[in-house]
């Protein structure tokens, strides 16, 4: 398998530079050359095999002969260890779980598959590489944890000065070791900003061997087509789901539906957005404006400038109606998310994060709708790594998971520093 630049300047690269690269030179998105299709008979029968061998036949075509066969299933077997339970919360909705690995969130996966890819591309270089990322909250954590203690790779976070939880920021800087975080004075748009900025620079990438673990990275992107297995794996109705996935930087929807176009069935999806709503209004009416992110309860998806979303446009060659008709999306206002959380566990007595609300709210609202679908929400996030938010709304005391406990008590380590390019880059030189 090769991938071509969605900017269509630099030369295709084969799995291996892609996720070397991060982003295409010519500052494009990797993009598969053909998006290959599950056989049929898996399909058919999700159920009677493995969530190993499923997530190894959606996977392969990507890698190619880049990573071998043994080497790839064990990236893979570690890559999912843990569950992906489907859970009921009423008799049209359930909640596909994605918080059961080491740092409570989705993004678990794409960093922990990265990671080992990565690393094992790099062993054998004499040059230690940088992995920069941006993080508006749930990222850093698990890119920290993924490339924790990983040979031959460093890691720098860049996260935006108090807007993460509590959790989130002591999982992204209490590390050590490879692993270090800085503090931007700005917004998760100035981080990415910041980024995008090293890797434009010339001067800088001759001096330090960088690389991206933003959802850009192709071994981030690719690997989230497992949830979707998975849940339909679990799901036991004979029509399939709509699904609603929170998005932010529109990565895990994208991969959403790249395992719908690689066969995978799903009646539609939507794309569960809060106030920042580029994505909603441009499926309303026809024109993609990006604007400065905004702060609310939900903020790993405060994103302004959605880099993911070109994907999505290359996926359906760039036509509208066909995008309208596999996709819709909603834009959720805090107040709304806040009522939802504490009605969901009035009602159904179910908990939800601020991420997932918006996503139940937005599936709630289209079944009405559409009666007589069901759907599944993604819930993207353990409620607590967002109990700042989620106690005051439910006035109910969450109980800890032993991992948050423990790094409650740990000490942050970071550096701080303005929205400021040259600071960055002295940093990376040091
Ligand atoms: C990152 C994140 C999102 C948004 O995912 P994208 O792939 O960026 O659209 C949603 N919810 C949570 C909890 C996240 O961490």
């Amino acid at each position: 398998m090769f991938y071509y630049s969605t900017n269509k300047q630099s030369s295709k690269a084969d799995f291996r530079e892609a996720t070397i690269n991060g982003q295409a030179p010519d500052k494009g998105l990797y993009f598969p050359e053909h998006m290959p299709t599950v056989p049929a008979e898996m399909l058919s029968n999700l159920a009677g095999y493995s969530k190993e061998e499923i997530a190894y036949t959606v996977i392969e075509p990507y890698v190619g002969d880049t990573i071998s066969k043994t080497t790839l299933q064990k990236i893979v077997s570690e890559t999912i260890n843990f569950d992906f339970p489907l859970v009921a919360v009423n008799e049209n909705i359930s909640a596909l779980e994605l918080y059961h690995g080491p740092t409570l969130a989705f993004k678990d996966v794409g960093a922990r598959f990265m990671s080992r890819c990565l690393g094992h591309f790099v062993q054998d270089n004499s040059r230690n590489v940088t992995v920069l990322v941006a993080t508006s909250g749930d990222t850093g954590g698990a890119v920290a944890n993924g490339f924790y203690d990983v040979d031959g790779v460093n890691v720098v976070i860049l996260y935006p000065s108090g807007k993460v939880s509590s959790v989130q920021e002591l999982q992204l800087t209490t590390l050590g070791k490879n692993i270090r975080a800085i503090e931007v004075n700005g917004t998760f748009d100035d981080c990415q900003q910041l980024v995008k900025q090293a890797f434009s620079d010339t001067g800088l990438n001759e001096q330090v061997f960088l690389t991206s673990a933003n959802s850009i990275n192709v071994a981030r992107w690719l690997p989230q087509q497992f949830y979707y297995f998975f849940a339909l794996r679990q799901w036991q109705e004979s029509e399939p789901p709509v699904i609603c996935v929170p998005s932010g930087n529109f990565g895990n929807i994208c991969a959403g539906l790249l395992a719908h176009v690689s066969g995978l069935p799903v009646k539609h999806f939507i794309a569960a957005c809060n106030a920042n709503d580029v994505v909603p209004r441009y499926l309303n009416n026809g024109t993609y404006e990006t604007r400065s992110s905004v702060s609310t309860l939900s903020n790993a998806m405060d994103v302004g400038n959605p880099s993911n979303f070109t994907r999505i446009l290359e996926m359906f060659r760039h036509s509208f109606p066909e995008i309208k008709d596999v996709l819709s999306s909603i834009s959720v206002s805090d107040e709304l998310t806040r009522q939802t959380l504490k009605s969901v566990l009035e009602k159904y007595d179910y908990l939800t994060d601020p991420h997932g609300a918006v996503g139940y709210y937005a599936l709630e609202q289209y079944l009405q709708q559409h009666p007589g679908d069901k759907g599944i929400f993604l819930e993207t996030a353990h409620p607590i790594k967002f109990y700042d938010v989620v106690e005051p709304i439910t006035e109910k005391t969450i109980t800890k998971p032993d991992v948050v406990t423990a790094i409650l008590k740990k000490t942050k380590m970071s550096f701080q520093m303005a929205n400021d390019y040259s600071m960055l880059k002295d940093y990376l030189v040091s």
